[in-house]
This record gives C-alpha cells, sequence and structure tokens, in this order.
C-alpha cells in the first residue's frame, strides 16, 4: 500500500485467522500519520475446498482463506491490492514490512522480520503448544458459541420452550431437562462455563459461591430481604441484560485482546508488559466495552457487599466509616468511592473487586477527549475536576490489559447475578 500523505510503500502481512472483523494500525514509516486497515477473513465453501485440493494436489486443510479489506484509512491499495499476485514483484523494492498478526504480542520496538511464533516460544516455553490450543478454542467459542448461546437465553426469556430444547440440544449434544425450573439451571450453567473458559482459573467462582452459601446458611429470611431489593424495579433483569450486551461486544473484539493470554504462561519477572504491543488497535471500540463493564461490575458489588453483610451483621447493609449504609444508598454511592467501602469487607471478597476498579481511567476514558496516538501507541486522556485539568498517558497494551482483567472478572460475580435469577424463579 502506499501512503496518501507522503507516499511512502509499505507492505502489511496480516495473519489470515477465521473470525469476526479485525482491524489494525501503524504509523507511516514516512510520515507518522495512523493507517489503518480492516480486514474480513471468509472461509471457502465446501466446492472451493475441494476444487482447490484437486487442483494442487495439497491436503484439505492447507486451503488458504480468502480476505476482504473493507476499510482502509490514509492509504491506497497499491495495483490490485494484496490479492493480486504482481505484488510480489514489489515486495523486493518496498523497504517497510508491518506484520500484523494478532495470534501473539507483538515486540516493541518491532522487529519486521521477526518470526512471532518462535518469540512466543522462547517467553512461554512448552506452554506455547498449550497456548495455541486454548487460543483457538477461546476464539472459537468467542465467535461461533457465544451467538448460539445468546439465542438461547432468548428462548430462555420469551419461555419459549419448544425452541429453547432444540437450541439446549444443538449447542451441548444433550437433551435438555424436564422441567423449566432445570433448563434455568442449565442455562445458568451454560452462561457459567462460558465465563470460565476466559478465567485463569475458578477460584474467583468458588469464593462467590462459598459466600452466598453461608450467607443462605445464616439467614435464610435475610437473603430474601436482598432478592426483594434486587428484584423489585426489574434490577435483576437490568443487570443482566447489562451482562449479555457486554459478552455480545467481548465476543466480537476478543481477537483484539486474545494474545494477552501469553501473560498466563509466561514468568513475569522476566517479561514487562511495555515491552510488547497488540497488533489490532482498537481504542474506539474497547473503550465502550470498557465503561460498560465497569458500570455493570459496580452495580454487582452490591450484591456482594449485601451478601457480606448478612454474613458478618446479619442483615444486608453495607457498614462504612461512621455508621451503616442500605443497598439502596450503596447503590447510588458514587462509584469513584465504591472501592473505600468494599475495601473494608476485607479479602476474599475486597479482592474479588478492589483491583478491578480503576475509576480514574473509566473517567478518563469516559470522556470524548480519550484517544488513541499511533505514534506512541499510548492512549491519551484528560481528567478534570474542581483543581484544573490534567492530562494523562497509558500504554495501549496496559489499556488492553485492564480490560483483559476486567472483563473475566465480571464473569466471575456474574454468578451473583445468575443466583438472583434463579432465586426469583424459584419463587415465581
Ligand atoms: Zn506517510
Amino acid at each position: 500500500m502506499q501512503c496518501d500523505v507522503c507516499g511512502t510503500k509499505t507492505i502489511t502481512r496480516v495473519s489470515l485467522v477465521y473470525g469476526p472483523y479485525r482491524e489494525f494500525a501503524f504509523a507511516c514509516a514516512g510520515c507518522g500519520i495512523e493507517i489503518r486497515l480492516g480486514v474480513n477473513v471468509i472461509a471457502p465453501s465446501e466446492e472451493e475446498i475441494k476444487t482447490w485440493s484437486a487442483r494442487y494436489g495439497l491436503p484439505e486443510e492447507a486451503v488458504p482463506p480468502h480476505a476482504e479489506y473493507p476499510k482502509l484509512l490514509n492509504a491506497t491499495w497499491i495495483r490490485g491490492g494484496p490479492n493480486d499476485p504482481t505484488w510480489l514483484e514489489e515486495d523486493q523494492s518496498i523497504q517497510n514490512v508491518e506484520i500484523l498478526d494478532d495470534e501473539f504480542l507483538v515486540s516493541v520496538p518491532k522487529e519486521r522480520k521477526a518470526l512471532l511464533f518462535l518469540q512466543a516460544v522462547d517467553q512461554m516455553g512448552l506452554g506455547a503448544k498449550d497456548f495455541q490450543k486454548m487460543d483457538r478454542i477461546r476464539r472459537g467459542t468467542a465467535a461461533e458459541v457465544w451467538p448460539e448461546l445468546e439465542r438461547l437465553i432468548l428462548h430462555h426469556d420469551r419461555e419459549q420452550w419448544d425452541l429453547f430444547d432444540k437450541q439446549f440440544q444443538r449447542i451441548f449434544q444433550t437433551a435438555p431437562p424436564e422441567d423449566t425450573d432445570k433448563k434455568s439451571f442449565a442455562l445458568d450453567l451454560g452462561l457459567e462455563n462460558y465465563g470460565l473458559l476466559f478465567c485463569k482459573d475458578d477460584s474467583g467462582q468458588r469464593t462467590v459461591r462459598d459466600h452466598l452459601e453461608r450467607a443462605w446458611q445464616k439467614s435464610p429470611d435475610q437473603m430474601w430481604v436482598l432478592v426483594d431489593y434486587f428484584r423489585s424495579q426489574g434490577r435483576d433483569r437490568a443487570i443482566e441484560s447489562q451482562i449479555n450486551a457486554i459478552r455480545d461486544e467481548w465476543s466480537k473484539l476478543f481477537s483484539a485482546l486474545a494474545a494477552l493470554y501469553t501473560t498466563h504462561y509466561w514468568d513475569a519477572s522476566k517479561y514487562q508488559l511495555e515491552k510488547f504491543t497488540l497488533a489490532q488497535k482498537r481504542f474506539e471500540d474497547l473503550k465502550g466495552l470498557y465503561v460498560d463493564c465497569f458500570e455493570t461490575f459496580c452495580r454487582i458489588a452490591v450484591i456482594a457487599a449485601g451478601v457480606e453483610g448478612i454474613i458478618s451483621l446479619g442483615r444486608p447493609i453495607i457498614p462504612k466509616a461512621k455508621g451503616e449504609m442500605t443497598l439502596a444508598e450503596f447503590d447510588v454511592f458514587r462509584n469513584g468511592s465504591k472501592p473505600d467501602v468494599l475495601r473494608r469487607l476485607g479479602p476474599p471478597i475486597s479482592d474479588l473487586f478492589v483491583p478491578y476498579m480503576d475509576h480514574k481511567l473509566r473517567n478518563g476514558i469516559g470522556h470524548n477527549s480519550a484517544r488513541y496516538d499511533v505514534v506512541s501507541d499510548q492512549v491519551h486522556y484528560v481528567l478534570e475536576n474542581e483543581r484544573g485539568r490534567k492530562s494523562y498517558q497509558i500504554p495501549y497494551i496496559r489499556f488492553c490489559y485492564k480490560l483483559f482483567e476486567l472483563y473475566p472478572q465480571l464473569e466471575v460475580v456474574a454468578l451473583y447475578v445468575n443466583w438472583l435469577r434463579r432465586f426469583t424463579e424459584e419463587v415465581e
């Protein structure tokens, strides 16, 4: 491609993995302007696979996917574009190469000829194989299983039980339970397992279950008070639909963050996140997802605090520095101050919430002046208060890592919400 501003030519090498739309960006080597390209990878039809395989005498798995590039900003494809065979001749004379591979982390400064796979083996050792296997599973699940689960939720909520049963069979390859309560339970279990796939382990889920059980043992009556509060004004349904909208966004944007799972495998004392970046640059899409995750996460914290109130004080109330707060008061309490209250609950519950609530970042990127800067590969944002305006920068990968931690944690605390629903339905 050729830069529209200065004419510098660049070769892009894009990894062609199947899945939702992806978007890459880099600074033009000549003038620094942001060049951005969107890619759709299209799976060939069965007929195309057969024809190709017969023509080249190669196995069917070797068929290369098609790519289409619906977006190209500040540059123009040279001649027929990347699918034009004549571009190979250009290859010899073009100096700038951008490796746009989102399977692995990209080292900074970028090594143009780096083989990212070898780098990944170096980082993860034998874990690299496991990473690749899980990467395929996670990407496939986000892209293909989530839309199917979403349909199952729809049939469940509309009580279309015939359709629910068909869809359940289709997803889980097993017959659905007979009665309605058990169907709801099976759906929750499916959603919990879906969420767990993005978590490091199930320790958070075990903590939530344990504390719900303890509160129930302590006082079933007071648990009803908590349930009633969340049933009133459709609060439980509202949080639930927020979580599902977030899951939907996550499934579409997952490939932009997937390479961060490398950090689950590497020795954290040897590698520093800031020495790497991600090939996809999706700040505009990810910032909304971060804000939505944050807001919903804070609302669920109110349930958790109520549960802890029952365990320690015998009532769903929240202790503060002086006196106590009701659920309703804590619900409307400033999100910026919620971590202080939650910290007082002590571990393990405070650990489920407080480390993930970066209120400053949430406010900064929620402001319409927040932007991504391609040259520094940073997110720039401004915070305003009584004392004035202050500018902040955060490396793009660090911002992505915040979301990469927040969403799985939302899946952990979503168990509280599932529990409310289950309770609700037993009443009806
Ligand atoms: Zn340029």
